[in-house]
Parts: C-alpha cells; structure tokens; sequence
C-alpha cells in the first residue's frame, strides 16, 4: 500500500471516539461567555490535553488580559498549516429556555447539548483530538501543526484572533477555521456594514403636529424601501447582500412631535464589496430621492463599523486537500458553500493573505439557540476527518 495513505488510514483509525466526546464535555463544561465571562478555564482544559500530547503550548494574552492558546506539533519549515477554533461562546441566555443544565454537557439521544456544543467547542474537540490520534498511530509530520484555540470571536475577534494577528502569528501557509459547516467547504463569508441612519425633524405640540416635522414617519418612509439599497449582484457561493434594521429609537414624549429617530442597520456585503464608500452611497441616493418625493423628509446615514467580507478560491491547495480528506474518510467530496456568519478567517485571508477554509462538524442552524447540540458521531467523523487532512497537509 502507499505509505502515504497508510499514514493517513492510521491516523484516522486512532482517533478515540471516548476522547472526542470526553474533551468536548470539559469544553462545555468550562462556560466562557462572551460577553460577561473569560475563556480562561476552557484555555486551561484544552492546553493541559495539548501539553500531555507532548506540543509546544503557550498562552497568549492581549490588552484585555484574554487568553488564546497558541501550540504546535511536529516540525519542519517544509509545510504549516494553521487550525483556528474559537473558545468564547455566546451567552446561555434564559435557563428556562433550555431542557437541560447549559454546562451540564449532556448526551440525549446521540446528541451532546449544552452552550459551545456545536459552536464551537465540539469541532475544537474533533481538532485536538485528531491530534492525539496522529501521536498515537505514530504518523511523524515533517511539516508544523499550528492551532490557535482563540478567545473573543463572538464580537469580532478584537481580543482573540487579531491579537495573534498584531503580534505577527499569522504566517502559516495555508489555514483553516472549523467552525460548523456541516462539513461543507467554506470558501467565502460574507462581510458586514454597519450603518447608523438619522431622520431630522422639528418637535413640536403633539396636539397640533402640522406645526413639526414627524421624525419617526420620515423614517418609517426610509425602512419601507430600505431595500433599494442593495446591489444587483450574486456571488456564487454566498448569494445575495442582505439588509436588515436592527434597532431603532425615536421620540421623546407621549405629546411631542419627535425631532429625532435612529436606527442601526445591519448590511451584509458580498465578496468584492470592499469600498465603503460605495455600499453607503446607495442609503444616500434613497434619502435624496424621499427628499424629492416629500421635502420635509432629512435622513443622514454614516457608517459606524465595518468588517470585510473574505474569499479564497476553490482551486487553493488547501481545499483540494479537504475535499481529499473529507472523499477517503466519508466517499464523498466536501462541496464548495458559502459562510452566511462573520468568522476569523478574514484576519487570516484578508490581513496575512493565508489561503484559508472554513470547515467543521456541526450545523450553524443550531448555533446560539437554546439547546445547542452536535451529534457526537458528528464530532468522531470530523476528528477523522482533520486527522486524514492534517496528516494529508504536514507529510510525504
Ligand atoms: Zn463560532
């Protein structure tokens, strides 16, 4: 047989089913919510099971004191690959909203429940374990295995992935970033703008409102074709852009005119879409053309953040070898997919141009619900999975 795939069939043979789901369950059960809470117990489980597999661990911490946990095994400058995985979760949010203790890391079923089962401590679990699995068959990498197990993706990675980023530690060649896809191949995510819109009026006494100018209905007549906004394109893999107003507040009094009404609009961009300038014109050109329909409309919209949308292209090595792996452990390839949430792989594509996927176990329908689960065969097929690719990346 080629040794190359013996290697491979090996590793994929010693991943422990009992390892996966135990490790899995110490990461749930070392709640890190975020926001309100730290990552610092969930580090320690996942250091403490890298360091008993004999790799480099360290702890990195930005201004905010947040740990990420940075280690690799192997050696060699040959190859690298780089395996991000996230351990902040969202908040459990109401306990009454769930059937069992959200730290509790219960199996029912099949499934294992609790907060971070399938986002993302369950793939985070398959990850180090396929580790384990390729130290115990005796595979000998000759390239590096990089993990960056990191704190505070949820809002956005500040003191996470682009600490990591600002401290020059993203320099591996290729990466990938496991969080749930079903196992599909994530090749581009979407971005997000945003936007703050404004409606000026004049207040005046609600008994006799043709004296002001009603802010809130200059508003109400912006949202209504807030549509307009949105470009004609496709992208492939992730759709359409979207727009959607989040929150809004006007008005001061029960029996004033309101003068004011803010809302924050959540605009998700497409691949391609990096200028701001131009995802923003277009709120401009509909508040022009309200304006020309009814002269006491005055909306303003900035704006207030923004966060680009990545892409790597399916023809990169790195997710030729995913499908490899993903055909010689489950006879199917991986099919190419879209990511419809913001996760870290745009610090890695956009800011350090590593070509890098997005690929885990686990479904993002379930992420941040109540209940959160993964089917814990799910979590077994993705640590084989990674170890075949692992092994696939950093040998021969
Ligand atoms: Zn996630």
């Amino acid at each position: 047989m080629d040794p190359a795939k013996r290697a491979n069939d090996a590793a994929a043979s010693a991943v422990d089913p009992d390892e996966v789901l135990a490790l899995a369950r110490a990461l749930i059960a070392s709640p890190s919510e975020n926001p309100g809470g730290t990552e610092d117990e969930a580090a320690d489980v996942a250091s403490a099971f890298l360091r008993d597999l004999g790799a480099d661990t360290r702890t990195v911490r930005g201004q905010a004191g947040r740990p990420s946990v940075v280690a690799t095994m192997g050696g060699g400058a040959a190859r690298d690959l780089a395996w991000n995985g996230h351990l902040d979760t969202v908040p459990a949010g109401s306990l009454d909203t769930w059937s069992v203790d959200p730290f509790a890391a219960e199996v029912v079923d099949g499934r294992l429940i609790g907060r971070g089962a399938c986002d993302m401590k369950g793939p985070v679990a398959s990850a180090l374990a396929a580790a384990a699995a390729i130290a115990r068959a005796g595979v000998e990498l000759d390239g590096t295995l990089t993990f960056h197990l990191v704190a505070d993706e949820e809002l956005a990675g500040v003191h996470g992935t682009r600490v990591l980023r600002d401290q020059d530690s993203l320099t591996q060649r290729m990466a990938v970033v496991g969080e749930p896809t079903d196992m599909t191949l994530g090749l581009a995510e979407r971005g997000g703008a945003w936007v703050t819109a404004t409606a000026y009026g004049a207040a005046a006494h609600g008994s006799q409102p043709d004296r002001g100018i009603n802010a809130i209905t200059s508003m109400a007549r912006f949202l209504l074709r807030l549509p307009e906004v949105l470009p004609d394109i496709e992208h492939p893999l992730c759709g359409r852009a979207t727009v959607n107003a989040a929150l809004i507040e006007g008005g001061s009094a029960p029996n004033v005119v309101p003068d004011r009404c803010e809302v924050d609009i959540d605009r998700r961009t497409l691949p391609g879409e990096n200028d701001p300038d131009a995802v923003l014109q277009p709120f401009h050109d509909l508040a022009a053309a309200l304006r020309a329909e009814h002269p006491d409309v005055d909306v303003r919209a900035e704006i207030r953040d923004w966060i680009d949308a990545s892409e790597t292209t399916s023809d990169s090595e790195i997710a030729e070898a995913v499908r490899r792996a993903s055909a010689a452990e489950r006879g199917a390839s991986a099919p190419d997919a879209g990511f419809t949430g913001i996760t870290d792989a745009r610090y890695y594509i956009n800011d350090a141009a590593i070509p890098t996927v997005i690929f885990g176990p686990g479904s993002l329908g379930v992420a941040h619900t109540a209940d959160e689960w993964i089917d814990v065969e799910d979590l077994v097929l993705g640590a084989r999975i990674y170890a075949r690719l692992f092994v696939d990346v950093l040998t021969g």
